[in-house]
């Protein structure tokens, strides 16, 4: 297909799936995280073909997101990780559920669903064990009990807090730390409350190396869209997504010309180049520019020259038996956005959430 592309392999998706499946404990839940489009794919075909394979759970930071899963017909519970005072009609409009993390939005949310005649609305809480981004403070248990007392609006459904450095095993003891604390905190809670909330702390990372830590569901991520974060685990995963693009034009240069903006590149011999339709604005950071990055071309690395464009970039194609309308890789099962992004001390989170709604999604089945 002759233009700029994001392929998503559900074959690939449905094998990662299978594979973290295969790491869980019997009876433990999975959560699929389709947060920043399904980290750069495309969330609800990603969704929907999980609800279909059987997952769980799905978790979102925005309420926004959680919104556009629901008008794609998603049915299973969608957790808000990040919930905003100015989306909680959004979340109960669409059955979305909230993570309470502070006193602030507790209360606040508590009083929303009252005043919209909401009984045992399910809500989770998040406790913050060390990555001191998001949550209530171990000893926050007594305020949120003595709140619990006064209302029936809401119901906590589950508890659950994150981890910091799961895939740095230099940071074992940390974690570990972590594990400990919260499950000091969801102890205190399971036994003050009638209900019995589920658990849950882990990531990608925290499956592969903290079996200990599964307790009732995991949450994973980048699992699911193929990295692993250790080479290891790479190789166990399939990217889903696979960023494709065309040669425009190729141009032969000579000598001391320049290439793009700001004359960055100065040929040295005769060179071929080739333009591709995908710049900074698609997600191709001006960071890959002068080098640092690369396309592949018939199998072959192709250096970026001068500057990422808005819209383009140039590759040097010297040596490389390809012609205008050829297809260009930037990243899938043959380059790594592992790879890709470490050339600019990025990491694939980065490289793949960046993909522009610009780039058209092609679904493979
Ligand atoms: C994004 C996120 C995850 C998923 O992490 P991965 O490393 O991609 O598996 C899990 N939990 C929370 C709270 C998150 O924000």
């Amino acid at each position: 297909m002759g233009v700029t592309r994001l392929e998503i392999n559900l074959n690939a998706l449905k094998h990662n799936y299978a594979y973290l499946r295969s790491k869980l404990a019997k009876d433990v839940k999975m959560m699929g995280v389709v947060k920043a489009f399904g980290y750069g794919s495309d969330a609800c075909e990603v969704a929907l073909f999980l609800e279909e394979l059987g997952i769980d759970y799905f978790a979102v930071a925005y309420a926004h997101e959680g919104e556009a899963l629901r008008k794609a017909g998603i049915q299973i519970p969608i957790l808000v990780l990040h919930p905003q005072p100015d989306n909680f009609k959004v979340v109960i409009e669409n059955c979305l559920e909230p993570s309470l993390y502070s006193a602030r939005v507790f209360r606040e949310f508590s009083a929303f669903a009252k005043a919209h005649k909401q009984k045992h609305y399910p809500v989770h809480l998040k406790f913050n064990t060390g990555l001191n981004r998001l949550g209530f403070w171990e000893n926050d248990t007594d305020w949120i009990l003595e709140r619990l007392k006064e209302t029936d609006a809401i119901k906590i459904t589950s508890i659950f807090s994150h981890l910091a450095a799961s895939e740095d095993l230099e940071e074992k003891t940390f974690t570990q730390h972590q594990i400990a604390s919260f499950t000091k905190t969801a102890n205190t809670l399971l036994q003050a409350l009638d209900d019995t909330p589920f658990l849950h702390q882990s990531n990608t990372s925290a499956i592969i190396n903290y079996p200990e830590a599964q307790f009732d569901m995991v949450r994973t991520g980048i699992g699911l869209y193929g990295y692993g974060n250790t080479p290891k685990e790479d190789q166990n995963l399939r990217p889903v997504a696979c960023l494709k693009s065309v040669i425009s034009q190729i141009h032969m240069i000579e000598p001391n010309e320049t290439v793009g903006y700001n004359r960055a590149y100065t040929a040295t011999h005769y060179e071929k180049t080739a333009t591709i339709p995908i710049g900074h604005a698609d997600g191709i950071s001006r960071a890959y520019g002068n080098g640092k990055g690369y396309v592949t071309i018939q199998g072959e690395k192709a250096p970026i020259i001068g500057n990422v464009c808005m819209d383009m970039l140039m590759v040097n194609i010297t040596g490389i038996d390809c012609k205008e309308g050829d297809d260009v890789t930037i990243f899938g099962e043959e380059v790594s956005a592992v790879d890709v992004s470490a050339r600019i001390h990025s990491i694939s989170y980065e490289l793949l959430t960046a993909v522009s709604q610009r780039i058209k999604r092609v679904v493979l089945r």
